[in-house]
């Protein structure tokens, strides 16, 4: 189970226990059914709905293939976010669901999920097909595909778009059907997914420790709150391998370091991850994850001689921009180059 559905479970029960309260407390007493269950359907409507668009919203948003890891860099057969619609083993009937669906737009692009050789073929029930033979020993199936970026035989990196999102063969809409084959049989995708890692970051924007005493007190030379808390950004940037002071440069180019005078709710999201902390501020431990796990994403299918900084500021990144300012990533260099000054030496 997603961490999404839980969510959804988790309000769904919390909606239904408040809607049954409210019903017997009140309305029971003094209307009938039919009252009862018009006002049921009504509460489904105006209360649950909503409060179910929000939650998968605000789990989904553009973070969907988070969810498939419990933390760390992740790996997605598609670029861009994903709902899960069909999970691996559901039982249809006539046959087991050997894989997971998938549901994006079409014409998204779908990408290798590891290195490997393709071979494209097609079928009644899968539509258009791609087998990637991957490096890593397993087979990867893709299905329903709109067209191809490959031919048979061809040799793909991970993370190279190798088709895009269709609907073809037998599919109700646009989706992605998924499958891994290991030793000889069908596994859970998700599982191996959460196995896989991705390369994507170059060495300098890798983690490396830093030297803490200095960089706090560089911070708290600029009167920065984040003085008191460097050692979250070298915890974070262990976890997901990244450079801790690229975190930080970017709460400088964000925030200017969250001057001292600043709010907590500022504190609680100097990334503005999920747009700003205005509107969205979980603790600097969790937005500093988000923003990692952010970088790695949009790390990804860096095209040669682009600078990594750069590339998760370009508007051709197919899996999007960190931030839409186009100087962004200028002033991310130069405070990791500052930074990297003052505190990279380690220890
Ligand atoms: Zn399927």
């Amino acid at each position: 189970m997603t961490v999404g559905s839980i969510v959804r479970n988790q309000v769904k029960t919390q909606v239904k226990k408040k809607a049954i309260n409210w019903v017997w407390s009140g309305l029971a007493a003094t209307v009938g059914i039919p009252i009862l269950i018009f006002t049921l359907a009504g509460l489904c409507l105006v209360i649950v709905l909503p409060i179910m668009l929000l939650a998968g919203g605000a789990a989904w948003d553009d973070f969907s293939s988070d969810y498939i890891s419990g933390g760390g860099p992740v790996v997605s057969p598609i670029a861009g976010s994903w709902v899960l619609t069909s999970g691996f083993g559901e039982d249809r009937g006539d046959h087991y669901h050997m894989g997971i669906d998938l549901a994006a737009p079409a014409g998204t692009p779908v990408l290798a999920v590891v290195a490997g050789r393709v071979t494209i073929s097609s079928s009644g029930a899968g539509g258009l097909e791609i087998y990637l033979a991957g490096e890593d020993g397993r087979l990867y199936y893709y299905a329903h595909l709109s067209g191809y970026a490959v031919s048979s035989g061809q040799r793909v990196t991970q993370g190279s778009t190798i088709g895009y999102i269709g609907s073809t063969g037998r599919s109700t809409g646009p989706h992605l059907h998924f499958q891994v084959k290991e030793n000889g049989r069908w596994v859970n995708p998700l599982e191996v997914l959460n196995k896989l890692v991705p390369e994507v970051l170059p060495n300098e924007l890798s983690f490396k420790p830093i030297n803490r005493n200095e960089v706090s007190a560089w911070l708290a030379n600029r009167k920065s709150r984040l003085a008191d808390y460097v050692d979250i950004f070298e915890r974070v940037g262990q976890k997901y391998n990244v450079n801790p002071l690229l975190l930080l440069a970017i709460t400088g180019q964000e925030q200017s370091f969250v001057p001292v005078g600043s709010s907590d709710k500022m504190l609680g999201n100097p990334f503005n991850v999920y747009g700003s902390w205005v509107s969205y501020s979980p603790g600097l431990e969790q937005s500093a994850e988000i923003a990692a796990k952010t970088i790695n994403r949009l790390s990804l299918n860096r095209p040669p001689g682009v600078h990594p900084i750069q590339w998760i500021n370009s508007p051709s990144n197919p899996r999007g921009m960190y931030a839409t300012d186009q100087s962004w990533w200028v002033g991310v260099s130069k405070f990791l180059g500052t930074l990297e000054r003052v505190a990279g030496s380690g220890g």
